[in-house]
């Protein structure tokens, strides 16, 4: 009898042991998966890097705006080609670009509109200097996080970060024709920090950059649009123009562009103030 009492105990006794142990195993082996310790755990870097992201409060140009700006004919040199933001440019001649209009034609390229703004280096006359931004490096136009970045091949790289402004709204500033780039996707960056260089395209070496309201261009334009027609879709960075036979909705305005030195001046708070001393 009472050696029966003892296997009993030391039955129960060697289960209670095994349900804990695999109790620990199990707590051991979520808590790998879930740190990333296991294969594929990029999640919770991701989550880490979005959270601790600083508010965009102040806005900066992304290249210094005394030595590099856009291209404005005869004021920067003789081209006849304008890379402000939201222009058409004759000058860009009649080779395709990817909108094709009602009537089935593709579109010249010297009709879309800029979504965003090309910056050239330019000399103390602001004559325009042809290559001499390669290399140059470009920084981060407020605090954010990494959303996207994709090697373009001879276009450089291109990069989209997002920003989380004070009242909540999000804008997003997207960097074109980079070479070397410095930071990753989800990796929380400052205001000014370098991003990367710009790519060397010879004459043509200059960064194109954008401000917009929306994360990615993938199926930006409807399919009854001129955008959507033709191959403007499918890429989250977008085609960094905009056009449609429609007047109305031509302008990159439309379609949740924004103006990039409009918005960096107007979100530069105390800027002057801070380099003056
Ligand atoms: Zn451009």
């Amino acid at each position: 009898m009472i050696r029966h009492q003892v296997k009993r105990v030391i039955f129960w006794g060697i289960c209670g042991v095994v349900l804990i142990s695999l109790a620990v195993l199990a707590g051991w082996l979520l808590l790998r998966h879930y740190r990333g310790g296991g294969t594929g755990g990029s999640l919770l870097p991701t989550l880490v890097a979005i959270q601790s992201a600083e508010p965009a409060t102040t806005f900066t140009y992304p290249l210094d705006p005394e030595r590099f700006a856009p291209y404005m004919p005869q004021q920067t040199g003789s081209l006849d080609v304008d890379t402000l933001f939201d222009v058409q440019n004759p000058g860009l001649g009649n080779h395709d670009k990817c909108f094709v209009n009602h009537a089935g034609q593709q579109l010249p390229f010297s009709q879309p509109w800029h979504a965003g703004e090309d910056w050239f280096a330019h000399a103390a006359d602001g004559k325009v200097q042809w290559g001499r931004a390669a290399g140059e490096p470009v920084q981060a136009v407020a605090n954010g996080v990494v959303s996207w970045a994709q090697n373009l091949g001879g276009e450089g790289n291109v990069l989209i970060v997002e920003h989380h402004l004070p009242h909540g709204e999000r804008v997003w500033s997207v960097y074109w024709h980079l070479a070397g780039v410095h930071v990753a996707v989800g990796e929380a960056i400052t205001r000014g920090q370098t991003l990367g260089v710009i790519h060397d395209r010879g004459l043509n070496s200059h960064l194109h950059w954008e401000i917009r309201t929306f994360a990615t261009a993938t199926e930006l334009f409807p399919p009854d649009s001129a955008g959507g027609r033709g191959k403007c879709n499918g890429y989250v960075m977008g085609v960094g123009y905009t056009w449609d036979d429609d007047p109305a909705r031509a302008h990159p305005g439309y379609w949740g562009y924004l103006h990039p030195s409009e918005f960096v001046s107007r979100h530069q708070i105390s800027q002057r103030n801070r380099m003056s001393n």
